[in-house]
């Protein structure tokens, strides 16, 4: 078994441009793509940015055992990693970077304990959340006020992850986090 790096964070709190970040400096990361039920957004591709699966196929994983752990997400929406993803990324010696819901992340590490670091990336404010999710112009309105309704939990579940790092100046976090995984891969 090798070693693994979980990210969660409210929607909008900057967790996928932290990891892009990373994945830049560490060449031994390589990113876990899940699988969801969600139709694809923007410029994300097949294999790339997720598993693009339809909800029955999605189903028929989850009764053949093929997730690590899954969560429905948003209501309707379900999120998973599949064992056969990390099993790919092991194989070839990488650490693995996912990039989960706050009880994806807490599961994880429980599974996984010292072979993983869980790291919370938190928002400022929740109004600059808000600014983030409309600023990054991707989603309707309706899936916004979704993930600003659902942020108030995210944010109470901080306390289950090994470190929190604010993402308020974007170079910042970026550096504080290098130097936890810096010291966790030592
Ligand atoms: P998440 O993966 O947590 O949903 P994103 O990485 O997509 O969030 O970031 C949401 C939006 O906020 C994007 O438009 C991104 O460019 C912007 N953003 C990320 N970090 C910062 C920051 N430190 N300051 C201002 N805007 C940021
Ligand atoms: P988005 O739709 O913005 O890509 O992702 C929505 C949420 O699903 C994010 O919080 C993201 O971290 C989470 N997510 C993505 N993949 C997984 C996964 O494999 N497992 C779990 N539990 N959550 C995931």
């Amino acid at each position: 078994m090798g070693k693994l790096i979980i990210f969660s964070a409210p929607s909008g709190s900057g967790k996928t441009t932290i990891v892009r970040e990373l994945l830049k400096r560490f060449d031994c990361f390589e990113f876990s793509i899940s699988a969801t039920s969600r139709q694809p957004r923007g410029q994300e591709q097949d294999g790339v940015d997720y598993y693009f699966l339809s909800n029955e196929e999605f189903r028929s994983r989850v009764e053949r055992d093929e997730f690590v752990e899954w969560e429905e997400v948003y209501a309707g929406t379900c999120y998973g990693t599949l064992k056969s993803e990390m099993e790919r990324i092991w194989s070839k010696g990488n650490v693995i970077v996912f990039d989960v819901d706050v009880m994806g992340g807490i599961n994880l590490k429980r599974l996984f304990g010292d072979d993983a670091r869980s790291i919370f990336i938190m928002p400022p404010s929740v109004e600059e959340l808000e600014r983030r999710l409309r600023g990054r112009g991707t989603d309707s309105e309706e899936v916004i006020l979704k993930r600003i309704a659902k942020a108030e939990f995210e944010l109470s579940k901080a306390e289950h992850f090994d470190f929190t790092v604010v993402n308020d100046v974007l170079e910042a976090a970026v550096d504080e986090t290098s130097k936890i995984i810096e010291n966790f891969l030592k």
